[in-house]
């Protein structure tokens, strides 16, 4: 019999990393010592999950409450007429009813979708058997949700355009359409009485973003993104990722990060000769292979990029060593094929 790996439906996300944690082996030594530890700073407002349960709830303002496994989280509110819940990762889906029943005894009447994408959503699939359920996602969201039949992603039941008022009970929710994140469109979610914003994959605060600054399908409205979440009169940021939550200082500390990178890679390539880094190149390759060229001088550039980039971050912002050249890659694509000189 073949053995089976521990997946995520196994085994929560979050437990598999505490397992990880506690095995502590399999590491390439050699391979770790390029990596600094987390920052202290960052270490210290970890949110306390006990990995053996998988998840904790934290109160985040009257009535609205925080479910995370340590990597994911979501949000819900009680309203006095039943729960509405914002996104569901099957890295927890098994214990979202659980976890709200740990606050109140109201049955989850709502789900919002913060965006389409399968690590926010799919733990929807636990939800199925919930009656009358209400699931809202914007329009575009849920056109691709149609097109995908992805049985863990449930359908939404209501759709709406660009933005939606929510009045619920005692709740008062404003959802708007943005474009910083994924291909069909991500949510702000604003609870204006409660000086709570859930903006999703926007970065995690204490780190720098993740992979690509976070994965964006469009540079040019991440770049955006932080003065529009700014614009917001929030006291607590739900990012939907990361260790801990975040506050307003922790939107302009990752903007500065943002703006750095691009402010250094712009410097850079358009500082480089592009003539003569070809040619240095030619001259080691030869002039055979076009993509050749093209990848050695473009990586020469992000290279650069990042050594800056690290030096100024690395006791800053946690896991600039970690995911900082995927960012100066990134951040060269826009700069070179959509940037204004
Ligand atoms: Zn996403």
């Amino acid at each position: 019999m073949k053995k089976r790996l521990l997946t995520n439906s196994s085994l929560g996300f979050a437990a598999f990393v505490g397992f990880l944690a506690l095995a502590g082996t399999g590491t390439n030594a050699q391979e770790a010592e390029q990596y600094v530890p987390v920052l202290p700073k960052v270490i210290e407002r970890v949110l306390p999950v006990d990995y053996s349960k998988g998840y904790l709830v934290v109160t985040i303002a009257p009535d609205v409450y925080v479910i995370t496994d340590g990597i994911y989280q979501s949000m819900f509110v009680t309203t006095g007429e039943g729960v509405i819940l914002f996104d569901a990762p099957p890295s927890f889906g098994q214990n979202i009813e659980k976890a709200v029943a740990e606050v109140t005894e109201e049955p989850i009447r709502k789900l919002v979708y913060s965006h389409a994408h399968v690590d926010h959503t799919a733990g929807a699939e636990f939800l199925k058997d919930i009656p009358d359920l209400e699931i809202i996602a914007e329009q575009e969201v849920s056109d691709f949700l149609s097109e995908m039949r992805d049985p863990r992603r449930l359908l939404p039941t209501t759709t709406f355009v660009g933005e939606l008022e929510i009045r619920f009970g005692s709740a008062q929710i404003e959802l708007k359409k943005m474009d910083y994140h994924s291909n069909e469109g991500d949510l702000f979610i604003y609870l204006p009485n409660k000086g709570v914003l859930m903006a999703v994959d926007t970065f995690p605060p204490g780190y720098v973003p993740f992979m690509n600054f976070d994965l964006t399908m469009n540079m040019h409205a991440y770049l955006k993104m932080f003065d529009q979440l700014l614009a917001y009169d929030f006291d607590v940021l739900v990012p939907g990722h990361s260790t801990s939550l975040g506050t307003r200082e922790d939107v302009i500390e990752n903007k500065d990060y943002a703006m750095d990178v691009y402010s250094t890679v712009k410097r850079i390539h358009n500082g480089t000769d592009q003539n003569q880094a070809m040619m240095e190149v030619i001259e080691e390759y030869g002039a055979g292979n076009t993509f050749l060229i093209f990848e050695k001088f473009l990586d020469a550039i992000v290279q650069e990029s990042y050594r800056e980039i690290r030096d100024r971050w690395i006791d800053r912002l946690a896991g600039v060593d970690v995911f900082g050249e995927s960012h100066a890659e990134t951040m060269m694509i826009y700069v070179r094929w959509d940037d204004k000189l």
